[in-house]
């Protein structure tokens, strides 16, 4: 691993032993920086591969790890899909979909915790732990049997049982801990203190999170006919968001994209940390009591707010807007999803399709714009919100 170091986006420090999940002179950030040459070296060759097979084919944009600790079950590639009838619906002149609910576990999160299983058996870490809303925890507990490291997984009482089970399925040990997401985070956090112990927390607790992340963007400038002009993106934490703003800004560095594409995040209004600081224009407050069905996005940021300004950060560099969403227009677009074009969501998904629609109807998009929409993960995960709901 030397191609890349971690620097701190505080007190510009760096590390080269990338297990570091924050800055230990100041507890800042640490993001995955690599040497111009190398970036630009690794673009070619990822480019002029032939077929995308799993994380390791990002190899040559990523930290380097050894042949045999890469561990993967062929997550990536996803489909990028157009949505000619959601489209024509909402009058939009072209709506994209990156169908993330292609991956093995179901969701996105694959992308990252394969990067960081793997990167945890190069550096011989004898356990992982992860804090996880659900898809974290199914996604860590897969991944860490494949590899054979022992999982343990945190997550809220009041987790989806379909994420709770499959994770345990996968021989995770679970710890369902009271309260909302940050107490888990606090948990992990904590356990991760263990000697030979890995945090694999997809916030920003790991910079691997963010790379692995960041593939999707990759992804979309190698799949897209035209580049979006706006990409949705439903946000919690907002690692997502980041990591497909650090891939495209890659891209930029070296001359093959123009411009970043904006970058649009939606959040549930019953938890809107950074959503509310993107509007204010002042520092990430954590929201005390989050609600709603958006169960994966639902991240009140309370002791960790600085992961909202570094998102904030990223919206605002792409030249990008947050927007709310309440539970009837996600669920709204979540059906529109799945009966016009057999796309099953999980609510925290559907968000970013309404996320789309509240933007068209309040004209913070034209018709001739290019949308892409980042579809997070499978409905399968949370059908019980849409049955409780009703069929409408
Ligand atoms: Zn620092």
């Amino acid at each position: 691993m030397d191609k890349a170091i971690l620097k701190c986006i505080k007190c510009k420090s760096q590390y080269l032993d990338l297990s570091q999940g924050t800055c230990s002179a100041c507890g800042g950030i640490l993001l995955v920086q690599y040497a111009p040459e190398a970036l630009r070296d690794g673009q070619n060759r990822l480019l002029h591969q032939r077929e995308i097979k799993g994380i390791s084919s990002f190899e040559p944009v990523l930290p380097d790890i050894k042949k045999d600790n890469w561990v993967t079950l062929q997550e990536c590639n996803t489909p990028y899909i157009e949505g000619k009838h959601v489209r024509e619906e909402l009058g939009i002149h072209s709506l994209w979909m990156k169908d993330e609910t292609r991956n093995p576990t179901g969701s996105f999160k694959d992308r990252a915790i394969a990067l960081c299983v793997s990167a945890a058996l190069e550096l011989g870490v004898k356990r992982v732990v992860v804090a996880s809303s659900g898809n974290g925890a199914a996604s860590s507990a897969a991944y860490g049997a494949r590899a054979g490291i022992p999982v343990t997984v945190a997550v809220p009482r009041g987790t989806p049982a379909g994420k709770v089970i499959h994770a345990q399925t996968c021989r995770g040990s679970i710890c369902r801990i009271p309260g909302k997401f940050d107490k888990s985070y606090e948990y992990a956090k904590e356990m991760a203190k263990e000697p030979g112990t890995m945090n694999l927390t997809t916030t920003f607790l790991s910079p691997l999170a963010v790379e692995g992340y960041k593939t999707m963007a990759y992804e979309i400038y190698m799949q897209a006919g035209n580049m979006p002009d706006y990409v949705f993106i439903p946000v919690g934490a907002g690692p997502v968001l980041y990591g497909i703003y650090k891939g495209f800004e890659e891209l930029c560095m070296t001359g093959r994209l123009k411009t970043i594409p904006r970058l649009a995040a939606v959040q549930s209004e019953q938890c809107a940390p950074i959503v509310r600081a993107w509007r204010t224009g002042g520092k990430t407050v954590g929201w005390e009591n989050p609600g709603g069905i958006a169960s994966a996005i639902a991240d009140p940021l309370l002791g960790y707010e600085d992961n909202g300004d570094l998102t904030v950060k990223a919206i605002k560099g792409s030249g990008g807007l947050g927007l709310t969403v309440s539970d009837e227009e996600i669920l709204a677009a979540g059906k529109l999803l799945a009966g016009k074009e057999g796309i099953f969501v999980e609510p925290s998904s559907a968000a970013a399709l309404a996320g789309v629609m509240k933007a068209k109807a309040e004209n913070l998009i034209d018709s001739s714009h290019d949308i892409a929409v980042l579809l997070t993960g499978s409905g399968l995960k949370d059908p019980g919100k849409y049955e409780e709901r009703g069929h409408k």
